[in-house]
């Protein structure tokens, strides 16, 4: 076993690490005042389009998108392993980064969900824009009135008339479509309510301006609107027609092709979220070495430094096991890291969030307040635990699969890759 980063990887973090430096943290503070300066509106700010042509002039553009994918040389051509330590630089400024350098969700996502599944002229029209960073784009799976988690309660009709189909049924946190360059609504619902379970579901690419099409409101996210990134919308499909050719894959692989979409937006959004918890213990170190309480600087406190301790610990053992995890998507595949992706998705947002817990501890009021980025930044986690599926249901799957394993651990095969899947059937 190696644990040394390949030359790739040493040679595109640092590149990383220099526009994060350089470009991005100097953006923030721009940001909050163009924010402030227009806060009705949800369309990306000029920072944002300037930090995007830097990443584009720098090379750090869709650098997502693994090598040998049907995008071919317009990806960015790294496997997830060293991709890992490129998103856990852009969650370090999770606001900017991940968006300049067109790596953010849902886009990613949904790039991945047309790379594999869109016809030519779906990619032409659809991939295209998101590849360019032209257009954004939404998912629309979760509805208000049933519960989400379980994507086969998915009520949305989607019913075929002629030549086109027809959809009806209310979304929400629908993420980015608050945004007007949000051009694409990729809408899950039922086809065929008569077929097995999972295959009732079928996804469709509307056109966000189609008639019938209602954007009701932007939901606030713990009380933050989530504007620079486009907020999180609540969707009426009301009688939307759309040409058949717009069926995205076939009839009822919509369930299937949900499954493919979020194995590795999960691990993205983990690798990310290691970010947030490096800058929390920046954050922490600095406060902690400046302010002085009862005499002595916070960080003399024996319990500062068991936080320290303690958040580095978590964030050291979580990151070997994302690295673990993309390394297995690389060699065996999403569908056998399963297992490992449900792990890190449970563990990863649970530990930053006890994490950003601490750093708001040690920051005392400031910490809760607007003019620090941890209590955003805490938010931002903590939805973690719901989006893609809730911690609930993946703990319920690894629980099964546990008890799935054949045999007591001495008397197990050593497994060609050290997964857990290597003795499960
Ligand atoms: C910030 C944010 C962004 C999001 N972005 C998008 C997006 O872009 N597109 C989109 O379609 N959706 C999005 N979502 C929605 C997200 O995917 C759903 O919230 C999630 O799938 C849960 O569905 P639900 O909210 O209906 O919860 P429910 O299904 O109502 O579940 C509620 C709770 O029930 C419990 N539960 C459920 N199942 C089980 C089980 N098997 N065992 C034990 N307990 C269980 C869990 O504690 C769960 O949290 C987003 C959510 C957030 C918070």
């Amino acid at each position: 076993m190696d644990f040394a980063p390949d030359t790739t990887t040493r040679e595109i973090t640092r590149r990383v690490r220099d526009f994060v430096t350089d470009e991005v943290l100097p953006a923030e503070p721009v940001l909050a005042e163009q924010l402030a300066a227009t806060p009705d509106g949800w369309s990306f700010r000029p920072v944002v389009r300037h930090l995007q042509a830097t990443a584009r002039e720098r090379g750090l553009w869709n650098l997502f998108l693994p090598p040998g994918g049907p995008v071919g040389a317009r990806g960015g051509g790294l496997t997830n392993l060293q991709y890992a330590p490129v998103a856990e630089l852009t969650g370090y400024s999770p606001k900017l980064a991940p968006v300049a350098m067109n790596c953010a969700a849902p886009d990613t996502g949904n790039m991945e969900l047309l790379a594999h599944f869109a016809t030519p002229e779906q990619r032409e029209r659809w991939l295209d824009p998101l590849l360019e960073g032209a257009e954004r784009s939404a998912f629309c799976m979760t509805e208000p009135a049933v519960a989400s988690s379980d994507a086969t309660n998915i009520a949305t009709r989607i019913v075929r008339d002629g030549d086109e189909y027809v959809i009806t049924g209310r979304k929400w946190f629908a993420t980015g479509a608050m945004n007007p360059d949000c051009g694409l609504l990729i809408a899950m619902g039922k086809t065929d309510t008569g077929a097995a379970r999972h295959r009732q579901q079928s996804m469709v690419l509307v056109p966000r301006d189609t008639p019938g099409v209602t954007v009701v409101r932007g939901l606030t996210v713990l009380g933050y609107d989530d504007r620079d990134h486009g907020g999180h919308a609540e969707i009426v499909f009301d009688d939307v027609r759309v040409p058949a050719a717009n069926l995205l894959g076939g009839e009822g692989e919509g369930f299937a092709m949900a499954q493919a979409r979020l194995g590795p937006g999960r691990i993205h959004h983990c690798m990310r979220a290691l970010g947030i918890a490096e800058r929390a213990m920046d954050l922490v170190r600095e406060r902690a070495t400046e302010r002085v309480a009862f005499g002595a600087p916070l960080a003399d406190q024996g319990v500062v430094r068991e936080w320290l301790a303690v958040s580095r610990i978590e964030t050291e053992s979580l990151r070997l096991l994302v690295l673990k995890t993309a390394w297995l998507m690389d060699t065996v595949g999403n569908k056998a890291a399963m297992t490992e992706i449900q792990a890190i998705k449970i563990a990863v947002p649970r530990a930053v969030g006890q994490i950003l817990d601490r750093a708001v501890q040690v920051f005392g009021a400031a910490g809760v307040s607007g003019d620090h980025p941890l209590a955003e930044l805490f938010a931002g986690v903590r939805t973690l635990r719901l989006a893609d599926g809730p911690d609930e249901v993946h703990l319920a799957s690894l629980g099964r699969a546990e008890l799935r394993r054949r045999a007591p651990f001495l008397t197990r095969p050593a497994p060609a890759h050290p997964s857990p899947e290597g003795d499960l059937t």
